[in-house]
C-alpha cells in the first residue's frame, strides 16, 4: 500500500540571480543541476499536469498543493509562469483543489508578477532572513552585492494584496541576534513565518559556538513570540505545539508523518526531497521521471518509503527518545553519516532542548485550560472557575512577557522588581494583573512604550505592601501613574524620583504635583476599577475619555450600580464569569450623535471600556457583550482555535465589509452573549420593550447562527476549533428553536 504525493515541489527554472552561500541547490555536494534546462520546457509541464491529475483521480485526493519552486522561479519570467499555472489549472480543476504557491527570493516581484499570481491564485512565500545585517549576511548577488532592499520592496508590495501573501522563509544562521530577526521579520507582518535550520549533515555539521545554540536562538524567538500573543503563525514552533497535543505535524522538519512529498525538476525528473542534495551527488535521484513513470512507480522507491516509516523508520536511539512523537529525528537530510541515514540529527541536542522547552511551555497551558473548562466556554458562558483559569494562564502570558523585558531593564529595577516577586508576590500579581500593564509590556517589546514604567510597577506594588518607597519612575503624558493605585498629575520631564512615605505620595523637588486615587464604581459587594488615567488604556477602538471629573465618575457609580443588579437578577449565568474575570471599567469618549460605543482590547485581559450610555440595561449588554471578546481573547491566547495564517475574508450578518476568520469568530462569540440578553429580556419587560426585545432576540439568534455555520464551512479551524465552534453553535441553534414557528422542529438543520 503506498502513500499518495500531496504536496510537488515543481522546478521551473534551474538557475539563480543570486549567490547565497547557505544555498542547498548549488552550494552543497549534489552538482546535478549542471546536466538540467534552464527553464522547463511546456511538454514537460504538460506531462507534470497529466501524472498530478492521474495521481489523484487513481488516490480520490481531494487537495494538491503545487510549489513553482528553483533556482528563482520567477527567472521562467511572467509568460511561462502565468502558462504554467494555466496547464496545471485546467489540468486538475474540477478534479480537486488545487493550492498554488511560489517560493521566491523577490527580488525580480514586480507588478506584473503580482497580476499573473492573483489571476491563477498563486500565493508567494518570500525568502528573507531577518534584518539588513541578517540578511546580508548569506542572501548576496555574486558580485557580493545586497539583495535586502529589493527584497524588503517585493515584501511591501506583497503587503498591498495580502491574499498573495503567504509568508516570510528564515534560514537560521546563529551568529544574527535572535530579536532582531524576529523583530524584523514580524514588522513586514507576514501571516507565516517558516525558520529553517542550515542544511547539514554529520559529515557536514553545521557552524555553532555550543552544543545547542540552535535551540538556544530559536527558544529566544520562541519566547518573545509567545509574548506577543503569536501575531503569526510559525510552522515550526506550531508544529512542536500541535505533535505535543497529538495533532498532526505542519512540517517535515519535525514529527513523525510520512513524507507526503515529491520533487520534480526542469527535465521531469522525479527527485526526492530537495535538502539531500547536501548529502552526497546525486542523493536526491529516483531514476524516474514524469515521461516514463506514474508517480504511483515513484511512491514505491525505496528512498521515498524510508521517508514514510514513521517511528519504525528513525534510529535506536531516536525511538528510545522521550521527544520523539515531536520531533521526529528531525529532517531526513540531517540524519546523514557515512552513507546511511540511520542516526539520530546533527542537530539532536538542539532538537532535544527545543522542544523539551516548548512542550514545558504547552504543558502549563493546557493544564490552565482543560477541555471540560473549553467545552463549558464554548457554549457562550462559562463557569466563575472557568473565567479564573483564564486568569490564572493570563498570568503566564504576563510572565512570560516581563521576564522577555529584562535585558532591556535598568539592573536596580529589575533587582527590586525580583525582591517583590519573592517576598509580596500577592501584591505584585494585583499590579501585573491590572489589564493595561500587559498592553505596556507588549508595547515595551516594540519599542513604543519605556522600559522604565517597570518601576511604577514596582513602586505600584510596594505603596500596596505599605512599604516606604524612594525611587525613579517614568513620567508619561505629564503623570507618575502607579497602576492600581493613583495617579500624581503635573510633572514634568521623562523621570522623576518618587516618594512614598506616611500614605504621602509625592515626587522630590516637586513642588506638590496633584494626587489622584484610582476610583472604584461598585454594586453591593462587588467593585471594579474606573479607570480613566492610566497612561496605556487607549489601546481601544475608541477614544478614551480623559480624566473624569467628580460628577461625571458618579455618573459611572449611578449607571454601573443598577446595571450590575440587573446582571445578577436577570442573567446570574454571565454574573459569575464577570465577577470572576471583570476588573476594569475603562470609560471612552461620548460617540457622535450619542451612538452606544463599547470595546474591549486584546491585550487588555479583564478590562471593557464603554461611553457611559443612556441606561442601565444598556450598560448591562454592553458589559456582557464585551466580556465575551475578553473571555475569548484569553482562549486564543492559549489555543489555536484556527489557522493563524490563513487569510480569507467572510461575510458577517451584522457588517457590511467582509471580515478575516479571527474577527468573524470574535463577533460570533459576542453575539452569544448579545442573543442571550434579549432572549432574557423578553420576559422581564412589557408592552412595546418585549416587542423590541423579541425582534431583537431573533435579529441576533438569526445572525449569530448563520455565523456559526460559515466558521464551520471556513476550513481552517483547528480540530479544536471545529469542535469550540460546534459547541457555540449547538448553544444558539437551541435557542433558536425558542422564535415562533420553530418550536415543534427540534430537530431542524437551521
Ligand atoms: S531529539 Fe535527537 S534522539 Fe530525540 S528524536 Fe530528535 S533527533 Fe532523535
Amino acid at each position: 500500500m503506498i502513500t499518495p504525493f500531496r504536496q510537488f515541489v515543481l522546478k521551473v527554472h534551474s538557475r539563480c540571480d543570486l549567490a547565497c552561500d547557505h544555498c542547498y541547490v548549488y552550494e552543497h555536494a549534489d552538482q546535478s543541476w549542471r546536466g538540467r534546462p534552464k527553464v522547463i520546457a511546456p511538454h514537460t509541464v504538460d506531462r507534470v499536469a497529466a501524472r498530478i491529475a492521474e495521481h489523484v483521480t487513481r488516490h480520490g485526493l481531494e487537495r494538491v498543493d503545487v510549489v513553482l519552486h528553483g533556482g528563482e522561479p520567477l527567472l521562467a519570467g511572467h509568460e511561462r509562469l502565468s502558462a504554467i499555472a494555466t496547464t496545471l489549472r485546467a489540468a486538475l480543476d474540477g478534479h480537486c483543489r488545487l493550492g498554488l504557491h511560489v517560493q521566491t527570493n523577490g527580488v525580480r516581484l514586480d507588478d506584473r508578477f503580482c497580476e499573473i499570481f492573483a489571476e491563477h491564485g498563486i500565493r508567494v512565500g518570500i525568502s528573507l532572513d531577518g534584518d539588513r545585517a541578517a540578511n546580508d549576511r548569506h542572501r548576496r548577488y555574486a558580485s557580493g552585492r545586497s539583495s535586502y532592499d529589493q527584497v524588503i520592496r517585493a515584501v511591501e508590495r506583497l503587503r498591498g494584496r495580502r491574499e498573495l501573501y503567504a509568508g516570510l522563509l528564515c534560514t537560521v544562521d546563529v551568529a544574527n541576534d535572535p530579536i532582531a530577526v524576529y523583530e524584523a521579520l514580524a514588522a513586514l507582518r507576514p501571516p507565516r513565518i517558516d525558520f529553517l535550520l542550515p542544511y547539514a549533515t554529520w559529515d557536514a555539521p553545521p557552524e555553532r559556538h555550543s552544543e545547542t545554540a540552535y535551540a538556544d536562538w530559536l527558544i529566544t524567538i520562541f519566547e518573545r513570540w509567545e509574548a506577543d500573543g503569536r501575531p503569526a503563525s510559525v510552522r515550526l514552533f506550531e508544529s512542536i505545539v500541535r505533535t505535543t497535543r497529538g495533532e498532526p505535524s505542519l512540517t517535515e522538519a519535525v514529527g513523525l508523518e510520512p513524507s507526503t512529498m515529491i520533487v520534480i525538476d526542469t527535465d521531469g525528473a522525479y527527485e526526492l526531497v530537495d535538502s539531500l542534495k547536501v548529502a552526497y551527488d546525486g542523493a536526491p535521484a529516483t531514476g524516474h521521471d514524469v515521461f516514463r513513470h506514474a508517480l504511483d512507480e515513484v511512491a514505491a522507491h525505496p528512498g521515498v518509503l524510508a521517508r514514510q516509516r514513521g517511528l519504525e523508520g528513525l534510529s535506536a536511539t531516536c525511538r528510545e527518545c522521550p521527544v520523539v512523537g515531536s520531533c521526529g529525528g528531525g529532517l531526513y537530510t540531517h540524519r546523514f553519516r557515512a552513507g546511511s541515514f540511520d542516526h539520530p540529527s546533527v542537530y539532536c541536542a538542539d532538537l532535544f532542548k527545543l522542544v523539551s522547552h516548548i512542550q514545558d511551555r504547552t504543558k502549563m497551558s493546557s493544564h490552565a485550560i482543560p477541555y471540560a473548562c473549553l467545552d463549558s466556554l464554548a457554549t457562550g458562558l462559562g463557569s466563575a472557575d472557568d473565567v479564573r483559569l483564564l486568569a490564572q494562564a493570563q498570568r503566564s502570558v504576563r510572565r512570560a512577557l516581563i521576564a522577555a523585558l529584562r535585558p532591556r531593564a535598568a539592573g536596580e529595577v529589575w533587582e527590586l522588581f525580583a525582591r517583590m516577586d519573592q517576598d509580596h508576590r500577592d501584591e505584585l500579581e494585583q499590579v501585573l494583573a491590572h489589564p493595561y500593564v500587559r498592553v505596556w509590556a507588549v508595547g515595551c517589546l516594540r519599542g513604543e512604550h519605556p522600559v522604565t514604567y517597570l518601576a511604577n510597577i514596582a513602586a505600584a506594588a510596594m505603596i500596596r505592601t505599605g512599604q516606604d518607597v524612594e525611587l525613579p519612575v517614568a513620567v508619561i503624558g505629564g503623570a507618575v501613574h502607579l497602576p492600581t493605585v493613583g495617579t500624581l498629575h503635573g510633572v514634568g520631564g521623562d523621570t522623576v524620583t518618587l516618594v512614598a512615605r506616611s500614605g504621602r505620595i509625592t515626587v522630590a523637588g516637586h513642588p506638590a504635583p496633584e494626587w489622584h486615587a484610582v476610583r472604584t464604581v461598585s454594586s453591593g459587594d462587588y467593585s471594579i476599577v474606573l479607570e480613566d488615567a492610566d497612561p496605556h488604556r487607549d489601546c481601544h477602538q475608541w477614544p478614551t475619555a480623559g480624566r473624569l471629573a467628580q460628577h461625571e465618575a458618579a455618573a459611572w457609580q449611578e449607571a454601573f450600580e443598577p446595571a450590575w443588579r440587573l446582571i445578577e437578577k436577570e442573567y446570574p449565568q454571565y454574573a459569575q464569569g464577570l465577577r470572576a474575570g471583570l476588573t476594569t471599567l475603562t470609560p471612552l469618549a461620548p460617540a457622535s450623535g450619542g451612538r452606544d460605543v463599547s470595546s474591549t482590547a486584546r491585550q487588555a485581559f479583564g478590562a471593557v471600556a464603554a461611553a457611559l450610555p443612556a441606561d442601565p440595561a444598556t450598560l448591562a449588554l454592553l458589559l456582557i457583550h464585551e466580556f465575551q471578546h475578553v473571555k475569548l481573547g484569553a482562549v486564543i491566547d492559549l489555543l489555536d482555535l484556527f489557522d493563524r495564517s490563513h487569510t480569507g475574508l467572510y461575510h458577517a450578518p451584522w457588517r457590511e465589509d467582509l471580515r478575516p476568520l479571527e474577527g468573524l469568530l470574535q463577533g460570533t462569540y459576542a453575539h452569544i452573549g448579545v442573543t442571550d440578553f434579549w432572549r432574557a429580556r423578553r420576559h422581564a419587560v412589557h408592552g412595546a420593550d418585549r416587542d423590541t426585545a423579541e425582534r431583537e432576540f431573533a435579529r441576533w439568534c438569526g445572525h449569530t447562527v448563520a455565523a456559526t455555520e460559515t466558521l464551520a464551512a471556513s476550513g481552517a479551524l483547528t480540530p479544536v476549533g471545529e469542535r469550540f465552534v460546534a459547541r457555540m453553535r449547538e448553544t444558539v441553534v437551541a435557542w433558536q428553536r425558542e422564535l415562533p414557528g420553530l418550536a415543534d422542529r427540534p430537530n431542524t438543520a437551521i
